[in-house]
């Protein structure tokens, strides 16, 4: 039976250490959260945010724009942000309503205040290696691999999924810490034959039921980061076959409890970071 990774216990000893390293600078870190419309997971995903804020001492700012809101005034929001001293993150709570050109808006952060890493011009700090932060995601797996002391250098891992936001920064996350990287996705002919081989298996396809068993090889760490809502309990799962995974694996992370947790501790560290740089104490 593997060892179940609990991202709830670890999140909160991190959320402690932010806590008390904030507490020590000369100003409190502070973060703007921009929500545009009423969907209802990103209003939860808003409220916990603000609510770690508070939990970590952080000074933070919430902006509710309603879903007809044009792009011109979101971006004239995020300019004064981008000039207010006292906020080193800029949030902006994506999906954004179609209306929204979701490029135009990421690209108008400024790229210091960037909190999730999403600027192109951080995309390619993160691949040259030298981005101060990642995406909070692959960021929270990165910890939890510490926190577990499961090895990067010289294993196998793959990756099943490609977003922007979670597949492509953590096969980079990996590969900077010398792993070998295989990149899945829809177009993957067989993807049992590539799970099978990884040492370190992340699985962020948003596919329920996806990793079974069989594919996954004795011994792996298995990372599931999915969040698919079960329509029949309203309960949320992973794409890996949790039950039956675990008598293989060595490690896995549970849904919910795992990845989750992580990314939302990993905000509070960005943020953080970001401070400690706009305060002249790290470069
Ligand atoms: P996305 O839809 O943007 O990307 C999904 C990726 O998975 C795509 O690259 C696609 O090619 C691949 N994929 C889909 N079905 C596949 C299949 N059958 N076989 C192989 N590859 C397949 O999604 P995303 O934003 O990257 O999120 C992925 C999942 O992770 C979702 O369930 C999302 O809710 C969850 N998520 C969780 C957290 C967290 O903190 N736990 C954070 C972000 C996203």
């Amino acid at each position: 039976m593997a060892v179940i990774l609990d991202g709830k216990a670890l999140a909160a000893s991190v959320r402690a250490e932010i806590r008390e390293e904030a507490a020590q600078l000369p100003r409190r870190p502070g973060i703007a959260v921009i929500l545009v419309g009423d969907n209802p997971a990103s209003q939860l995903y808003v409220r916990n945010k603000v609510k770690d804020c508070e939990e970590c001492g952080f000074f933070s700012r919430r902006f509710d724009l309603p879903f007809d809101a044009s792009e011109e005034e979101l971006l004239g929001i995020l300019s004064k942000l981008n000039a207010d001293p006292r906020i080193d993150g800029v949030l902006v709570q994506l999906p954004l309503p179609p209306s929204f050109d979701e490029r135009r808006i990421i690209e108008a952060i400024a790229p210091e205040k960037d909190v999730d890493a999403f600027h192109p011009l951080n995309v390619g700090r993160m691949v040259h290696g030298v981005s101060p932060i990642w995406p909070c995601t692959p960021a929270g797996i990165g910890v939890m691999l510490d926190a577990y002391h499961i090895p990067v250098d010289g294993k196998i891992c793959v990756v099943v999924g490609r977003s922007n936001i979670v597949g492509k920064p953590m096969g980079l996350l990996l590969l900077s810490r010398n792993g070998t990287v295989i990149y899945c996705h829809q177009h993957t002919p067989d993807l049992a034959a590539m799970t099978r081989q990884a040492d370190i298996l992340v699985v962020a396809a948003g596919c329920r039921g996806l990793i079974t068993a069989d594919m996954v090889k004795e011994g792996a760490a298995v990372i599931d980061v999915a969040m698919n809502r079960d329509p029949e309990t309203g309960k949320f799962t992973g794409d890996v076959c949790f039950d039956e995974v675990k008598d293989k694996a060595s490690y896995i992370t549970p849904v919910p409890g795992g990845v989750g947790p992580m990314t939302r501790a990993m905000l509070m560290r960005n943020v953080l970071s970001l401070a400690k740089l706009h305060m002249g104490l790290t470069t």
